[in-house]
């Protein structure tokens, strides 16, 4: 798929700005605080509905004004799409070739993307939370009824979570608990067996990029893990509400849902040992570029389009041999790539812009 045209109205620091991409390498190119994350952060809230770095909508808002606008324009294989967003302190609407939807559902799959910032080099060491997070994104754009599930579950899990929180003295608890606890089997269920799915292709493909990437000297393998046991939807779902009753008195303690998918994590090794602990700073890079990578290809496989690379940063972070390799891999991708300099010539250059406070020109090439 290829993005076409973004454009901006009051949205972070831009004021009111129109930019066109071609379907190889865009460029934007700037200095500290000019802009350039804000742009990624648009495209990547067109393609969500969510910002990767804030949960408050009105955050995205431009200091003074009162109501944000963005529009994309998107070419996919057989048809184009408008996607537009409006802000207001404290609403959003999202159109769809101009009509409001209802749900973030029909949102999802319209514009896929990856994005790739400093952060995410780091996502084999941080939290379960982030690793889950990588996961749930990316499944949530391959398939709709991933994100409709997920979206369930962590409905009955905040319900279940308010009840212990705030009624975990009630002599009915247990009763109430248990009507939660069916419904949150079985979606979670479908969850896990949707991540381990996942997980096993991921798996096959990040360990070919790594041992390219490594030159054949580190072998990286990833897996799902869970503290739910079996492997067929009537196996984890029997088992998960064993669990939940068994957690009865320990998460009315908590007051808190202490097991579950919620709580599940990927496991990462490399050459035998746990990445998550032992994985030097730039194996971690290395792993999660690997993964990345990976994650464009099955992308590809599993939608028959390429998503849209969104590069925030990344490439000073990485040295030249891996900068090189994810520039050629860029190739057939469309990435829009930030950064304060761009000092490389890829033959697939299609366009590079200047920002600087907010206003954006082309770059004279
Ligand atoms: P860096 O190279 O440091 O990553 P950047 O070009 O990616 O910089 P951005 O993160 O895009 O910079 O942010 C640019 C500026 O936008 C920041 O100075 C920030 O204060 C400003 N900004 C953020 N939110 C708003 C907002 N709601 N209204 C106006 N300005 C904002
Ligand atoms: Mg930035």
């Amino acid at each position: 798929m290829q993005l076409k045209s973004l454009q901006l109205k009051n949205f972070r620091n831009y004021t009111a700005e129109s930019v066109t991409f071609g379907g190889g390498i865009n460029v934007l190119e700037g200095e500290n605080a000019s802009g350039k994350t804000n742009m990624l952060e648009a495209i990547y809230l067109l393609s969500l509905g969510k910002s990767p770095r804030t949960s408050k909508d009105k955050e995205l808002i431009k200091f003074d004004a009162e109501r944000a606008y963005i529009r994309a324009e998107v070419q996919k294989k057989y048809r184009s799409h408008k996607v537009e967003i409006v802000l207001d302190k404290n609403s959003k609407k999202i159109l769809i070739d101009g009509i409001a939807i209802k749900r973030v559902s029909e949102l999802i799959g319209i514009i896929n993307v990856v994005y790739f910032s400093p952060d995410e080099l780091k996502f084999i060491k941080s939290s379960p939370a982030e690793r889950r997070q990588f996961m749930d994104i990316s499944l949530s754009q391959q398939s709709k009824t991933y994100f409709k599930s997920l979206a369930k579950y962590n409905k009955i899990l905040a319900q279940r979570n308010t009840l212990l929180k705030t009624d975990n003295h009630n002599p009915q608890l247990k009763t109430l608990l248990s009507i939660w606890d069916a419904q949150l089997s079985e979606v979670g269920a479908n969850l896990i067996l949707a991540r381990k799915n996942y997980l096993k292709k991921l798996d096959s493909a990040a360990a070919a990029v790594h041992s390219e990437l490594s030159g054949g000297l580190e072998a990286v393998t990833l897996s799902y893990e869970s503290s739910a046991v079996g492997e067929t939807y009537e196996e984890l779902s029997a088992d998960l509400s064993k669990r939940f009753a068994a957690n009865f008195d320990k998460d009315a303690e908590l007051r808190f849902t202490s097991e579950g998918p919620h709580r599940d994590d990927i496991k990462i090794v490399i050459n035998g040992v746990d990445a998550r602990k032992f994985a030097s700073q730039g194996q971690q890079r290395s792993i999660a570029l690997s993964v990345k990578i990976a994650e464009i290809s099955l992308f590809k496989r599993e939608t028959g389009e390429a998503p849209i690379l969104l590069l925030d940063d990344v490439l000073s972070e990485l040295d030249l041999s891996r900068r090189e390799k994810l520039l050629k891999l860029a190739s057939d991708t469309q990435t829009v790539i930030t950064c304060t300099e761009f000092e490389y010539k890829p033959s697939n250059l299609s366009k590079q812009y200047k920002i600087s406070a907010g206003k954006v020109t082309p770059e004279k090439q």
